[in-house]
């Protein structure tokens, strides 16, 4: 444990651009753009209780479970949760049996090339290591894109030292920004058409702040 968990989402914040998860995370700053609520309503509905079931071939569905691991700090709430009966799997407390554990991360549309975007998957990565801490396991991780209606299995089977080694640089980047307390620059070249942010990241640099405003009247 140490002073900065780290909320899985803020990952994909910086993964976009480090200057808005600092506008996030430093600032508070939050904006809605037409991304952000069509992301949130999918989003609500996933969350809505209505996708936990039980199938007839034993799989265990369980929508909004949150996850963490203890060791790198870190915390989320998954789309869904599929504990799929099988005799070499894990056991899972409160459930009979063995199963093995598959995370799916709910989006859109898949990016052009119709895979996945290294953002999403680097989400869904995080959201296994802390399934593999809290049940033994060793999770599969998906992306259902709701716009296909296709699953894409994540290659964390032969992937998955390279997707740890580069989460940990992202952990200790993230973390130095929130204790230095500093908004990165803007990057050249960062793509900010789909940021919803963008107002605030070019009106202003620093927090409002009220004693800083009297302090800045009193020539202090
Ligand atoms: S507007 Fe551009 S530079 Fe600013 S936070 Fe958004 S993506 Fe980053």
């Amino acid at each position: 444990m140490n002073d900065y968990p780290i909320n899985i989402r803020a990952i994909q914040h910086y993964m976009y651009c480090p200057r808005r998860f600092g506008l996030l995370e430093v600032n508070d700053d939050w904006a809605e753009n037409a991304f952000v609520v069509s992301a949130n309503l999918m989003h609500t509905h996933v969350h809505d209780g209505s996708h936990s079931f039980n199938s007839a071939d034993g799989t265990i569905s369980r929508s909004s479970l949150a996850v963490y691991n203890d060791s790198l700090d870190i915390f989320g709430i998954t789309d869904c949760v599929e504990f799929v009966k099988c005799k070499g799997g894990v056991e899972i407390e409160g459930f009979e049996g063995r199963y093995r554990v598959k995370i799916i991360e709910y989006k859109p549309k898949p990016p052009k090339d119709g895979t996945f975007h290294k953002s999403d998957a680097m989400q869904v990565y995080a959201q296994k290591i802390c399934a593999d801490s809290m049940w033994h396991c060793q999770s599969e991780g998906y992306i259902y894109y709701t716009e296909t209606k296709r699953r894409i299995k994540l290659p964390f089977e032969t992937e998955g030292e390279a997707y740890y080694k580069e989460l940990l640089g992202y952990l200790e980047k993230m973390r130095g920004i929130i204790s230095r307390g500093n908004i990165p620059p803007r990057v050249k070249g960062q793509k900010c058409s789909g940021c919803s942010l963008s107002d605030y990241c070019f009106a202003k640099t620093g927090r409002y702040s009220v004693k800083a405003e009297i302090m800045a009247m009193k020539g202090g």
